[in-house]
């Protein structure tokens, strides 16, 4: 049982075996503000942050149990789009 649950904001669940497969991506150089709307806890060694800016939304991830930190992102999208892909990470139909 967590001692703290309120110290933990949500995190992606577990992988389903048939979850989709996302086309992850380098990061790509921006000229417009990037603004975190919802990110995962970060009590996991990977975290998700849901970013919107320039009038699209994508899914960026972190691993950070290699020695350097490894982001990748989502293909940017509609906003309606990117937010369907974040609840497929959260309830794990999609990584
Ligand atoms: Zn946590």
């Amino acid at each position: 049982m967590d001692i703290y649950p309120d110290f933990h904001g949500p995190h992606a669940d577990g992988h389903q075996p048939d979850a989709e497969a996302i086309a992850w991506q380098h990061p790509a150089p921006r000229s417009h503000s990037v603004r975190i709307v919802r990110r995962t806890c970060d009590c996991r060694e990977e975290i998700y942050e849901f970013c919107a800016g320039g009038g699209l939304a994508w899914i960026r991830t972190t691993d950070r149990s290699p020695s350097a930190p490894v982001v990748r992102e989502s293909h940017p999208s509609p906003y309606g789009d990117a937010l369907e892909l974040w609840r497929k990470i959260m309830n794990g139909a999609a990584r």
